[in-house]
């Protein structure tokens, strides 16, 4: 009769709240820091963010980051620095979305956005030129025709710099230390774990009160 006991399991879940949405059509609110696609951002005055260092590629574990730089041409500059990325690409068969791209960059260029739900029918779509990277005129991604973009995705794509930079030190905690972004200027901080962690530990009643309130139950 073990199975039974099964079935009773079963039954009283019915009864349960559901956990569960009708993935695709209803689809739940991602994190600030969520890992998606990348990014290529441009300044607040349209230049291009990128400077062709090659950190990004340097750093990528998985080596699909493929970079090179070029010299600005003087009458038409296309980044603030001497050199921009004149080819910039990502092969998404292997990105693993670690985003130490994102930790190594130094002028913020390349972020990402919370899009993950793209597909492809050939290889070459899944390689992401610079074109199709860089933020559009108003600093929006391009939305490429196989993806899926939802509310919430495109915001916030430099979250997870305003997280750590610079370089994780707690001193800079609540301190914009990053440039602005085309079409969204200075994203304001982010106030940081030990701050978070700060604010949950005050909301919370003290030993003192739960007990008081244990006992006059
Ligand atoms: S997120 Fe990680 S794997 Fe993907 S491109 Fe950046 S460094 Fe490479
Ligand atoms: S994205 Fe950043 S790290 Fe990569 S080449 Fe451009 S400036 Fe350098």
């Amino acid at each position: 009769m073990g199975y039974l006991d099964g079935f009773k399991v079963t039954f009283k879940q019915i009864f349960e709240p559901r956990v569960t949405t009708e993935y695709p059509d209803e689809k739940r609110e991602k994190p600030e820091r969520f890992h998606g696609r990348h990014v290529l951002n441009r300044y607040e005055d349209g230049m291009e963010k990128c400077i062709g260092c090659e950190l990004c590629a340097g750093v990528c574990p998985a080596r699909c980051i493929y970079v090179r730089g070029a010299d600005n041409p003087p009458d038409a500059p296309v980044s603030p620095g001497e050199r921009y990325g004149f080819v910039y690409e990502i092969n998404y068969l292997r990105c693993i979305h670690c985003d130490l791209c994102v930790e190594a960059c130094p002028t913020e260029a390349i972020t990402e956005s919370k899009l993950f739900e793209f597909s492809f029918t050939n290889r070459q779509d899944a390689i992401y030129t610079r074109d199709e990277l860089l933020v559009d005129d108003d600093g929006h991604p391009r939305k490429l025709p196989w993806e899926d973009w939802r509310e919430g995705d495109e915001t916030n794509t430099s979250a997870w710099v305003r997280a750590t930079a610079p370089s994780g030190d707690a001193g800079f905690e609540g301190k914009v230390a990053w440039s602005g972004e085309l079409g969204r200027g200075v994203v304001a901080a982010e106030q940081g774990q030990v701050a978070e962690a700060a604010a949950a530990k005050a909301a919370r009643p003290s030993k003192k009160v739960a007990r008081t309130r244990r006992s006059a139950k």
